[in-house]
């Protein structure tokens, strides 16, 4: 068996503990809720259960679908084995509705769908508020190489291709979401961190009721249990 050792890493809104594995980690998530880079602080009870059950359930669909991820296994409520790997310190957002940053810096009201869906890069450091960059900025500052960045949009791509299916197939419109990628002891990119009510836009398809962080963004009320919709309908039967 896996036994969580020493901590490696401590995050927001994870722990990364090594184990007797040196190609293996357990990703341990906290109830602990951050926004606004930090500056807004509180923990949502059962939050770090509903992001651990969403992440394991969605990779395992993504590894179905032929996407490369670190998940490895659901070891209990809160933690999950999984591959090691170094992070690539960018944050790949994939958007179909105009939302949050992007309404914000175009002008465009929240809630327009996209002609295509678009994919982004944002520097993942707290210190610079995480700025977007382009390709160009991550090939110079060698942040990743071009062929890289290439890898990562396609994965995007790819994975906001199953997810839409999956989300939509279950009430959810998949407004946008972050995905961290990283690289293994032999450089292959795979996907990690999470995918959760915390790192996706979800609203109910036909209300448009937010079942994510935008509900403790925005202090919306109704925290736990609208994670606990969208978890139940994630790891849920298809409703058409
Ligand atoms: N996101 C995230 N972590 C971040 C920033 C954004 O998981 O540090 C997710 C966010 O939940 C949303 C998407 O990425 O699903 C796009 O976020 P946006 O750029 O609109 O920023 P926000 O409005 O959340 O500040």
């Amino acid at each position: 068996m896996t036994q969580q050792q020493a901590q490696l890493y401590e995050g927001k809104a994870k722990i990364v503990y090594v184990t007797d594995d040196p190609t293996r980690v357990i990703q341990y998530f906290k109830d602990d809720a951050t926004a606004f880079d930090g500056k807004k602080k509180d923990t949502i009870s059962g939050k770090g259960v509903i992001n651990n059950r969403t992440s394991c359930h969605l990779f395992g669909i993504l590894e179905q679908a032929g996407v490369k991820t670190h998940f490895v296994e659901k070891l209990s409520e809160r933690e999950m084995l999984c591959r090691k790997l170094k992070i690539i310190p960018l944050e790949v957002v994939t958007r179909n509705v105009v939302a949050g940053s992007l309404s914000k810096r175009s002008g465009v009201a929240e809630g327009v769908a996209l002609e295509r869906p678009i994919v982004e890069f944002y520097y993942k450091r707290d210190d610079l508020g995480d700025p977007m960059l382009t390709e160009d900025h991550i090939a110079a500052f060698r942040i990743a190489t071009e062929d890289e960045v290439h890898t990562l949009r396609e994965a995007a791509r790819k994975i906001n291709q199953v997810l839409c299916k999956h989300m939509s197939e279950r009430g959810l419109d998949l407004v946008d979401f972050k995905l961290e990628f990283g690289r293994d002891a032999t450089g292959q990119i795979l996907l990690g961190d999470e995918i959760s009510p915390d790192t996706c836009r979800l609203w109910d398809s036909k209300t448009k009721e937010k079942l994510d962080k935008d509900r403790f963004r925005r202090d919306l009320g109704r925290i736990e249990e609208s994670y606990q919709d969208a978890a139940d309908r994630i790891c849920g039967e298809a409703r058409q």
